[in-house]
């Protein structure tokens, strides 16, 4: 069960990224370097080639080879922040076989603390954090509260909604932090590339607790 949860994650994770890649690559020649879309791409290719060996180890240990994976192969700044991501919510995952939602609650908690010391970064710099965070945020409002009903189609909606927001920030890290203002007006590619993210996993890991 494990196993096949592990691979519904790497086959919808990197399908999403895969059939995105285009509209990666264009937000990012908007604000960055334009190259989002190919890395990312790149990075879950390595990771779908792996799943077989991903999926057989326990979900700690396959969360960190995943973000290592990403590390080596996605590269820019995206690599280590990803990386660091599925690290930190590998090394906070349970040794049960399937995490509950408090327990994905904590991953998500661990992982999004990993990326903001990694990247030296806060919510409202224009990056990957203005939709990791709320998202964390609210799945732990909302597991807390027990408000259980619709709660993969919930973060969905904070994830977009949070995506949309990044469009009026001024970038404050990353390379679109060097346009200044002209950051303005620009989907942020790696709040893009979260939401995408989140979306695709959110949808397998919810039904599964
Ligand atoms: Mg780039």
């Amino acid at each position: 069960m494990q196993n096949e949860l592990m691979l519904r994650l790497i086959e919808g994770a990197a399908a999403t990224i895969e059939s995105h890649a285009e509209q990666l690559t264009r937000l990012d020649q908007a604000i960055g370097d334009g190259d989002h879309g190919i890395n990312m791409a790149r990075g879950f290719k390595e990771v779908a080639a792996q799943k077989g060996e991903i999926a057989a180890l326990p979900l700690s240990k396959g969360l960190q080879r995943l973000g290592m994976t990403l590390v080596m192969k996605v590269g820019g700044a995206s690599g280590p922040l990803y990386g660091t991501l599925f690290m930190e919510m590998g090394k906070a995952a349970p040794a049960t076989a399937l995490p509950t939602l408090l327990d994905l609650s904590a991953m998500l908690d661990a992982g999004v603390a990993g990326v903001k010391a990694r990247g030296k970064a806060e919510p409202g710099m224009k990056t990957m954090l203005d939709v990791l965070c709320p998202v964390a945020d609210s799945f732990r409002d909302l597991v807390n509260n027990e408000e259980i009903d619709g709660l993969d189609s919930r973060i969905i909606a904070i994830a977009g909604h949070s995506l949309h927001a990044t469009t009026m920030m001024e970038a404050k890290r990353g390379r679109a932090s060097f346009l200044g203002p002209r950051s303005v007006g620009h989907i942020d590619p790696g709040a893009c590339s979260s939401a995408l993210l989140v979306g695709s996993m959110i949808g397998v890991l919810v039904p599964q607790t």
